[in-house]
């Protein structure tokens, strides 16, 4: 099975109000292979975030399945469920406000040992010594509170809590967003490292296409809730199909001036409200090459060349 997760028509929706719905995903279907680093890209509000805790059980669907390693989890429950949430983790964006103040980091990093009762005493002890060599710290820190750490030691703590149940696949949300430029490239090592020991798995969000670059085997673009454009890495930057990528792209600074020159495409306006959506395509109102039949159908997701997936009717 080259799949190790099957994601068909995912929707997840908030009713915020009455009459008021944000549909953050909104009908997405993506398969994960097993082994690979899967990007996922968007502004803020695009929904990837609530699709990566919706994969992950942190949050029931609205409608649609996840097949995790040919099962359906989204009709499990009991032990089942329990044995597929302890091989899927999520690390957060914020180790700060992800990491309880009160909690000692050897507890924290237990949380999931504890929680799935794996160890106790000793041999528990033995495996938080373990956790916190393999992301760099020492055994010594575990009686520490989390205040005591820098912020990459604390998203270290936080990869080390989700590597406790030996998970095999890993949902990063934006995991190096809140630190230091000087200090991502080392978390991004330490998880590339950790991805061959361990045999993982990545969905890593990130909000910009420059960041996952160099990580990911393939990457998805969202916006509004919406993918808009899936294919490897090397595809989307060097063929960028649909409009928004192509925007995306332009932003990025050039490390090598004489590589393609693009110009800079700026977005009109700013993003919709997601309680709004425009209709048709819903990056129609940015959209430098809107077309009358942009407003009134909603572009179908297909495969345009090989492996390389958009939706905008310009293809
Ligand atoms: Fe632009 Fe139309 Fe394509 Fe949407 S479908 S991205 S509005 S050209
Ligand atoms: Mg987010």
């Amino acid at each position: 099975r080259d799949h190790l997760l099957e994601v068909h028509s995912l929707k997840k929706y908030f009713n915020i109000k009455k009459d008021v719905t944000i549909k953050s995903v909104d009908d997405i279907s993506i398969s994960i292979r097993r082994g690979e680093t899967f990007g996922l890209v968007g502004e803020s509000g695009s929904g990837k975030s609530t699709l990566g805790k919706t994969i992950v059980g942190l949050q029931n669907p609205t409608a649609g399945e996840i097949i995790y390693n040919g099962q359906n989890v989204t009709q499990l429950d009991g032990q089942a469920k329990k044995d597929v949430n302890k091989e899927m983790q999520i690390i957060f964006q914020d180790p700060q406000a992800s990491l309880n103040p009160r909690m000692r980091v050897g507890d924290i990093i237990a949380e999931g040992i504890d929680a799935y009762k794996l160890f106790k005493g000793k041999e528990r002890t033995a495996r938080i010594y373990e956790l916190l060599e393999r992301v760099g710290l020492r055994p010594e820190h575990a009686k520490r509170f989390p205040h005591e750490f820098s912020g990459g030691q604390r998203q270290r703590i936080g990869i080390a809590r989700a590597l406790a149940v030996e998970p095999k696949f890993i949902v990063a949300d934006e995991p190096i967003s809140a630190l230091d430029v000087s200090i991502q490239a080392q978390v991004i090592n330490l998880m590339e490292e950790l991805k061959e020991s361990e045999g993982l798995t990545y969905l890593f969000i990130a909000h910009d296409l420059g960041m996952v670059k160099h990580i990911s085997d393939r990457i998805g673009v969202m916006y509004l809730g919406k993918m808009m454009e899936l294919s490897n890495s090397d595809d989307m930057f060097t063929n960028p199909l649909h409009p928004y990528t192509q925007a995306l792209l332009s932003a990025i600074p050039k490390a090598n001036p004489r590589a393609a020159k693009r110009e800079r495409i700026v977005l009109l306006g700013d993003p919709p409200s997601p309680t709004a959506p425009p209709s048709g395509c819903r990056f129609r109102t940015r959209c430098p090459h809107a077309m009358e039949i942009c407003a009134l159908q909603e572009p179908q997701w297909k495969e345009v060349e090989d492996e390389h997936w958009t939706a905008c009717h310009l293809y």
